[in-house]
């Protein structure tokens, strides 16, 4: 069914659509800017090809070429990739302690972006706790005294303790026991990724229990960083990528290799080495930031919106002037479904706006309609008075439905024109209508 109603779409706007050969430019483009943002090569060939394979046959819209939407599909989908909506932390409520754990390699940013964290939650009414579990770095623990002092979150340390793990477990009880809600455990990274450093933050994850296992990832150090994700992911288990210092001039591939290898979520990106410097991850920024294409993108945005507006003054002035036809009926189906409700079809229309019944739109009977219309041709789409007996019968059977069904449409369609016609003037009633139908 989706394959004739799309072949039948096509021929009705006889416009070009997306192939292999006439975006073949764009895609070595838009390769290079993925390689040029330090996406793994591995990764820019799977994602490249997966969307042409997605792209293939889409209609191209008036007013921009094959490769330019391609640019735009290739856009979207790595936004979609990249988490489609900002992600949170998964805390628990103001009277659960959550202990959220910190790691990452030597300098990658986490004392600075645990303090960061703090002062972020204590802002929205947390009640935080620092803990001081790097003993590796002798200045590690003052570090974070003194940005404790600046963000007024208390931090907790144990003098002479030389294990983290017994430094945890403390902090735990003195948390609880002065009902701190969150616990932000800071611990010691190295240079490389070793054992020690492993058997380190596995010993206190199992202390911890935390409900968040942060990797803070150098967005600088791109490929690495991946890889960096991918052991700790592996040898821990992380719920999640804060993305430092992309306050540098880095393109921020790494964000996109990160997401594909390790399948887990960027929750902040560090944008400076300021306190209050902690954003929260957009995925449409990130895009356009690996892709650096956002010229050609804000193209394709607009031409989409020209389009849209063009079928809505369309479709009004058919449903004035009474030249709306079966075929223009379908083609609000394939609308409704396209932007998942009929209210925003109905907003799309200047003046009309109206409560709609979204359970209408779902129905058997829309589905029915459909399927009746798909089994007329052309001609009888676009001229419904040509629809006799015999038509009738062979409409029916080839939509599987019966002469009634198809009568009751026909009968429906007709007194929906008439209704349009009268009420041409009156947006409301013509909103409501269209609920009926
Ligand atoms: P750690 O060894 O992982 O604890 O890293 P630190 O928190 O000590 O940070 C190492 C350096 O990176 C410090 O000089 C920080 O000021 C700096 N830094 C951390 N996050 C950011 C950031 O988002 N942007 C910039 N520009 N610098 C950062
Ligand atoms: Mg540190």
């Amino acid at each position: 069914l989706t394959r004739t109603f799309s072949d039948v779409l096509r021929q009705v706007s006889g416009k070009s659509s997306i192939s292999e050969k006439n975006i073949q430019d764009a895609v070595e483009e838009i390769k290079i800017a993925l390689l040029e943002a330090d996406v793994n090569l591995r990764v820019v060939r799977r994602f490249v090809n997966h969307t042409i394979e997605e792209a293939r046959g889409e209609k191209v819209l008036r007013s921009v070429n094959p490769g330019q939407q391609f640019i735009k599909i290739v856009h979207d989908r790595m936004v979609n990739l990249l988490g489609s909506e900002t992600e949170g932390l998964q805390l628990k409520g103001p009277d659960t302690l959550s202990p959220i754990l910190f790691m990452g390699l030597q300098g990658s940013g986490k004392t600075t972006t645990c303090a960061k964290l703090a002062l972020r939650l204590k802002k929205e009414g947390r009640k935080p706790l620092l803990v001081a579990a790097d003993l590796v770095r002798p200045a590690a623990v003052k570090q974070l005294q003194l940005l404790g002092e600046q963000t007024g979150v208390p931090v907790f340390a144990v003098e002479g303790e030389k294990k983290p793990v017994k430094v945890v477990k403390q902090a735990l009880s003195f948390a609880k026991k002065n009902s701190f809600n969150t616990m932000i455990v800071d611990t010691s990274g190295r240079m490389h990724l070793d054992d020690d450093l492993m058997k380190e933050i596995q010993e206190i994850n199992s202390v911890l229990k935390p409900v968040e296992g942060l990797l803070v990832a150098d967005a600088m150090t791109g490929q690495q960083a991946v890889e960096i994700a991918k052991e700790f992911n592996e040898r821990v288990g992380i719920t999640g990528v804060i993305l430092s210092k992309f306050d540098s001039d880095t393109r921020g591939g790494a964000a996109l290799s990160l997401k594909s290898v390790t399948k887990k979520p960027i929750k902040y990106v560090g944008v400076g080495e300021k306190i209050d410097e902690l954003e929260q991850f957009h995925p449409d920024r990130m895009a356009s930031r690996i892709l650096g294409m956002g010229d050609v993108v804000s193209l394709v945005e607009k031409a989409q919106e020209t389009i849209q507006e063009e079928e809505a003054e369309e479709l009004q002035k058919k449903l004035q002037s009474s030249t709306f036809t079966l075929q223009d009926y379908l083609e609000q189906f394939t609308r409704i479904k396209k932007m998942g409700s009929l209210q925003s079809l109905v907003e799309m229309i200047p003046g009309m706006k109206g409560n709609i019944d979204e359970d209408a739109l779902n129905s058997k009977e829309m589905k029915k309609e459909e399927a009746i219309i798909l089994s007329m041709t052309l001609q009888e789409r676009h001229n419904h008075r040509i629809i006799g007996p015999s038509r009738r019968k062979r409409i029916a059977s080839g939509s599987g439905t019966s002469v009634f069904d198809v009568n009751r449409l026909l009968k429906k369609f007709d007194k929906m024109r008439l209704m349009m016609k009268k009420m041409t003037k009156n947006k409301k009633l013509q909103a409501q209508m269209l609920s009926q139908f």
